[in-house]
C-alpha cells in the first residue's frame, strides 16, 4: 500500500487506520520534534498532492481485503508525512469513504490553515478533529513549530475558534510540549488563555517520548506535565 498506512494503535486513537495525503515530506511547519525528518517542501500551497482517487482505490481494495479487521477500527486518520489539509480534494475523500464506510473519520491536523473559512468547510464532515496548538506568542511559535513565514498564530487561533462554533464534532487540541521551550509556566498560562477561547472537548498534552530527529530536544519530566495539566484544568489529559 502506498498511501494507506497501519492499522495501528496509538494512545489517542486506538486502533485506526491511516491515511496519507501528501508527498514526503510536504508541511506548512518544521517543527523540531517533528518524527519524520526536515521538512523539504515548506508550503502553505494547496494543491492535489496525492491523486485522490488513487488513494480511494487503495482504500476499497484493503477494505475488500480485510473484512476481519473493520470490527476492531476505531477511526480512519487523515494525516500522513505532511500536513493533510495542505491536499486540496480532502472534502471529496471525506465524502467518498462515507459513501463505502461507516466508520468513524478523525482528521489530525497542524492547525496552520485554520484561518480560512473554505478550508474549515471541506473538514466539517468528519466525526473528529485533533489540531494543534503548541505556542501562542509568535516568538515561541517560530522557534517550536518553525512554520511558513506566512502563517501567524494568531489567525490559528482565532480559526480555532471558527472551527469551534461551526463544527458539531470532537475537538480534541494537542498541545506538544518541549523541555526549556515552551514548558515555561508563564507561557502555560497564556495557552490557557486561548485554550479557554476555543473550548475543545478534550486538550491533550503530550511530549516527545521518542528520539526527533533533530538534536537538544527533550520532554517535559512527568512532575512538570502534570502541574501543566492541573493549570489546563479538567479536560486535560497527558497521553
Ligand atoms: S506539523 Fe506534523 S508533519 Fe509537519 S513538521 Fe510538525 S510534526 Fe512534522
Amino acid at each position: 500500500m502506498k498511501y494507506l498506512y497501519g492499522p495501528i494503535k496509538s494512545r489517542r486513537l486506538g486502533t485506526s487506520l491511516g491515511i496519507n495525503l501528501t508527498s514526503y515530506k510536504t508541511c506548512s511547519f518544521n517543527c523540531v520534534y517533528c518524527q519524520l525528518g526536515k521538512t523539504n517542501n515548506l508550503t502553505v500551497s494547496r494543491s492535489e498532492y496525492i491523486k485522490i482517487d488513487e488513494i480511494f482505490d487503495e482504500l476499497r481494495v484493503w477494505f475488500d481485503n480485510h473484512k476481519e479487521d473493520l470490527a476492531g477500527l476505531g477511526y480512519i486518520t487523515i494525516s500522513g508525512s505532511g500536513e493533510p489539509t495542505l491536499n486540496t480534494k480532502i472534502s471529496d475523500l471525506i465524502n467518498q469513504i462515507r459513501k463505502i464506510s461507516s466508520l468513524k473519520i478523525a482528521v489530525i491536523t497542524n492547525s496552520s490553515l485554520l484561518a480560512d473559512a473554505s478550508l474549515r468547510r471541506e473538514i466539517l464532515g468528519v466525526d473528529l478533529i485533533v489540531p494543534s496548538l503548541d505556542a501562542v506568542t509568535q516568538e515561541l511559535f517560530v522557534k517550536v513549530n518553525r512554520p511558513h513565514q506566512a502563517i501567524k498564530v494568531d489567525d490559528i487561533i482565532k480559526g480555532l475558534i471558527a472551527l469551534r462554533r461551526e463544527f458539531r464534532g470532537k475537538i480534541w487540541l494537542e498541545v506538544m510540549l518541549v523541555k526549556s521551550l515552551n514548558d515555561d509556566i508563564r507561557h502555560i498560562r497564556k495557552l490557557k488563555e486561548a485554550i479557554d477561547r476555543i473550548n475543545p472537548d478534550k486538550i491533550q498534552i503530550n511530549s516527545p517520548v521518542r528520539t526527533p530527529s533533530e538534536e537538544g530536544v527533550f520532554s517535559v519530566a512527568k512532575s512538570k506535565l502534570k502541574k501543566i495539566k492541573d493549570i489546563l484544568g479538567d479536560k486535560a489529559e497527558i497521553i
